[in-house]
């Protein structure tokens, strides 16, 4: 399956809604339309990231910066209790937006392994 157009994109260029929860001059953070849980916020950098895999040495403040938005969110957003990150690489991890972004998941319960 190929990955859809960078729709991310759109919405830090503004040309596509969304429920922005968090926003600084290196990412911003949103609720996922089709949400998993209670809380699902998807966490994404400005710079265009296509996977994981391609992060880069110089990208390591900017990764790290990314966890430190998601406890932050995480603390505002009340998952005391716990959250789950999750960081799906290529399709068949399933991956579906080209620009990397990070699942913050919480409200509920988890099982592991994840599907
Ligand atoms: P992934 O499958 O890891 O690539 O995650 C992509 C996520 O983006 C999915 O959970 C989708 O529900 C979510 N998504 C797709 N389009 C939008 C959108 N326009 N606004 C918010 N979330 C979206």
């Amino acid at each position: 399956m190929m990955m859809a157009d960078n729709l991310f994109l759109k919405i830090i260029n503004k040309e596509l809604k969304a429920n922005v929860v968090h926003e600084d001059d290196q990412c911003l953070a949103f609720t996922d339309v089709r949400p998993q849980a209670p809380v699902h916020v998807l966490i994404i950098p400005r710079k265009v990231i296509r996977t994981h895999d391609d992060l880069g040495e110089e990208d390591k403040a900017l990764i790290g910066h990314l966890h430190l938005v998601a406890v932050q969110l995480a603390k505002k957003l009340n998952l005391t209790d716990g959250y789950r990150l999750v960081l799906n690489c290529k399709e068949r991890a399933g991956q579906t937006v080209p620009h990397l972004h990070l699942h913050l998941l919480g409200g509920r319960a988890m099982t592991w392994p994840p599907g």
